[in-house]
């Protein structure tokens, strides 16, 4: 059985963040993501949304945003800033792969995919606001750490 040294829950602008500081602290790990496609909840915005609707986006650590024009589609501009990110740094994301749940496994933590099921001693839950989140069922919760960024 594989064990990961830790498992990150979601690629938007959380997960992202997540594995690139676990990558710089030589931490292997493994980001799963339910969406087929970068771009986090951004994919999923409505079409007339654009970035002069939207009051700016927190950059991603050592990649700034690139310019924008008012009238592109924050739907379009801001996944295709987290995809070149994802590519430019080669962060380990798998998807789509859904996690159901985590779960205590013999001192470890089980993330519980619809085929797989990924081992860690340490889970990051970077999965939103928009999207159903994970509930973990733990005896101890204190290897779970939550990331989440309140809506502005
Ligand atoms: C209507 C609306 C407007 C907003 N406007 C702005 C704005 O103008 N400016 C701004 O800075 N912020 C805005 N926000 C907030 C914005 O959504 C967040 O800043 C940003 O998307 C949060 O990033 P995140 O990584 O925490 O979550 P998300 O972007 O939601 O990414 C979470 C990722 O986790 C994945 N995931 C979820 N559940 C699972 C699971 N069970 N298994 C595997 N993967 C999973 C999802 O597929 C997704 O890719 C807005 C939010 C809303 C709802």
């Amino acid at each position: 059985m594989k064990v990961y040294e830790s498992i990150v829950i979601g690629a938007g602008q959380a997960g992202l963040s997540a594995s690139f500081h676990l990558r710089k602290r030589g931490i292997e790990h493994l980001v799963l993501d339910a969406n087929s496609h970068p771009g986090g909840a951004w994919q999923h915005r409505w079409k007339t949304l654009t970035m002069h609707d939207v009051h700016g986006i927190s950059q991603l650590p050592d990649m700034a945003v690139p310019r924008n024009v008012d009238i592109a589609r924050a739907r379009d501009f801001v996944p295709g800033y987290l995809g070149s990110y994802e590519e430019l740094f080669n962060l380990p994301i798998r998807r789509p792969v859904r996690v159901r749940g985590v779960q205590d496994h013999s001192g470890l933590l089980e993330a519980v995919a619809e085929t797989q099921t990924f081992t860690t001693p340490h889970s990051h839950q970077c999965d939103g606001h928009v999207d159903a989140a994970v509930h973990p069922v733990l005896s101890r919760r204190r290897h779970v750490h939550r990331a989440s960024t309140p809506y502005r």
